[in-house]
């Protein structure tokens, strides 16, 4: 008996799916909630991971008319200042190239791939899932249009929720969920017709996690999980299909998630995080007004290793202090546009903060940096930063990083990295006075806090965490006796 498989959706995924599936030899029908698949939306990137799929399905040459191989990708901070430049798909070494291409002619292809080898009849439009019903031997599916009367009731051996970001399907199966919940971030998109810039075939990213332009030209003249899901998907189906076994759907169902749960979660948790244009924010933060020579800034292994995802293995630029150290060449206490030298201060500010020496060195709207010097025994009790990271550049002696259980002994040259929420303690354990140079960004608050605790008529440790929390720092509980 052949497995028989039910779509929700005619977006990318959906469209995909059904020709994976046909291509895999099982029968399939799409349902579509619009009235018709039109070529809607703007620009989308595709990788050559997806590509290299939709390349089997025969679509390489139909791609090609409607968008553009992408043959370079450029980083930029907000000044316009290159960081990254790397070549791409074919020009990369890839076997398929990367397209960009207008996120409707794309779908056009699929669409008209699968009206040529499915039949006109495999797509159904006008047609919204509004609910479904699971047994042993397969599922049911209610369709209804757009007044909301039923219209299709449909039986399968599988129904695929390919049904968008606001899915039927998922909050089906997991009521609890909720909606998906808006992270505060808002995206804007545009086409509009323009002369080629730079190669024609360039891709520019600039800004960080805060705010970011995205250019590229998707034609000719003035996100790709979905598809990976697709071809997992008809493998999976088409094997259990393959040893005749209807009973094996559910099985090929879980196959199907345990190889593409894991790789997707890795994903999404990666590029919450900025994934590989990180490395715009990670220059960012350590030169926040610009910079002359980014390598002074972070060197090209520094910028790979974020860029190419193993900055962690490299040892530097994500959780704890152990792992986030990296060692600075060509640094001194005044690196960076507008940090004054080592000897001076803003002002000739010098504050003593329970006997450690503060002195300013560059204040703006996004960033404080100072100079500290931690004579013998000095201890900054474990606190964290819940809105800023937190740059340690030790320049003369030693420091430990108290982070949880582990300690983290820093050295002359080492630059830290401390993210926000991270707690940390500071400890001088050595003999010798320590110096350090310190960045917080973004906001400039603590130095703010800096100011009220020199204005203290009596220094004490509470009366400094006090104010410290009213500044963005939040000291942690003494640890019970
Ligand atoms: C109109 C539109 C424009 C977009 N424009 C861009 C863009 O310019 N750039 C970009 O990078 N990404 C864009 N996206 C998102 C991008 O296409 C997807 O994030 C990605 O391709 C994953 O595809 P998907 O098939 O999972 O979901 P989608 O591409 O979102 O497709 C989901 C499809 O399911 C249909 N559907 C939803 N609920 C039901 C239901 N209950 N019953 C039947 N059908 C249903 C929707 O109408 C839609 O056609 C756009 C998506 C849409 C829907």
């Amino acid at each position: 008996m052949q497995t028989t498989v039910l779509v929700v959706g005619g977006g990318i995924g959906g469209l995909a799916s059904a020709l994976a599936l046909q291509r895999r030899g099982l029968d399939c029908r799409v349902f579509e909630q619009s009235p018709r698949i039109g070529e809607l939306g703007v620009g989308i990137n595709t990788l050559p991971h997806a590509i290299g799929e939709l390349a089997e399905l025969g679509l390489l040459a139909r791609l090609d008319a409607v968008g553009l191989r992408t043959y370079e990708l450029i980083y930029m901070n907000r000044f316009g200042q290159e960081i990254w430049r790397e070549l791409r798909g074919t020009h990369a070494g890839h076997a398929v190239p990367q397209f960009s291409i207008h996120r409707g002619m794309l779908q056009g292809v699929l669409r008209d791939a699968v009206t040529e080898r499915l039949g006109p009849a495999a797509i159904s439009t006008g047609r919204r899932l509004a609910g479904f019903d699971q047994d042993e031997d397969g599922v049911t599916a209610r369709f209804v249009d757009a007044s909301g009367a039923t219209v299709e009731t449909v039986r399968a051996d599988v129904l695929v929720g390919a049904d968008g970001i606001h899915s039927t399907v998922r909050a089906s199966l997991t009521p609890g969920e909720g909606s998906p919940r808006w992270n505060g971030t808002m995206l804007w998109r545009g086409a509009t017709d323009w002369p080629a810039f730079l190669t024609g075939r360039s891709m520019i990213i600039a800004g960080g996690m805060e705010a970011k332009v995205v250019l590229y030209p998707i034609a000719e003249g003035a996100a790709g999980q979905a598809t990976l899901d697709a071809r997992a998907l008809a493998d999976a189906l088409a094997d259990a299909d393959a040893l005749a076994d209807a009973d094996d759907v559910t099985g090929a169902l879980s196959r199907y998630e345990q190889a593409r749960l894991g790789p997707t979660s890795e994903i999404v948790h990666s590029n919450r995080g900025g994934g590989p244009e990180g490395v715009i924010d990670a220059v960012e933060a350590l030169a926040p007004d610009g910079f002359d020579d980014v390598e002074m800034v972070l060197s090209h292994g520094e910028r790979e290793a974020i860029v190419r995802g193993y900055a962690q293995k490299a040892g530097f630029a994500v959780s704890d202090p152990g792992q986030t150290t990296t060692r600075r060449k060509g640094m001194d206490a005044s690196t960076g546009p507008d940090v004054i030298g080592a000897e001076a201060s803003i002002d000739n500010i010098k504050w003593n903060i329970l006997g450690q020496i503060y002195r300013p060195k560059q204040l703006s709207e996004r960033s404080f940096a100072w100079h500290a010097t931690f004579p013998p025994g000095t201890f900054v009790p474990p606190h964290f930063h819940p809105t800023q990271d937190e740059y340690v550049y030790v320049l003369d002696g030693e420091l430990t990083l108290v982070a949880g259980d582990d300690d983290h002994l820093a050295h002359a040259g080492d630059l830290v990295r401390l993210p926000m929420g991270r707690p940390h303690g500071l400890f001088n354990r050595s003999g010798a006075t320590t110096v350090c140079l310190f960045w917080v960004t973004p906001t400039g608050r603590l130095y703010e806090l800096f100011v009220a605790i020199d204005a203290l008529e009596e220094q004490t440790p509470d009366a400094v965490v006090a104010l410290a929390g009213k500044h963005e720092v939040e000291f942690l509980p003494p640890p019970s006796a």
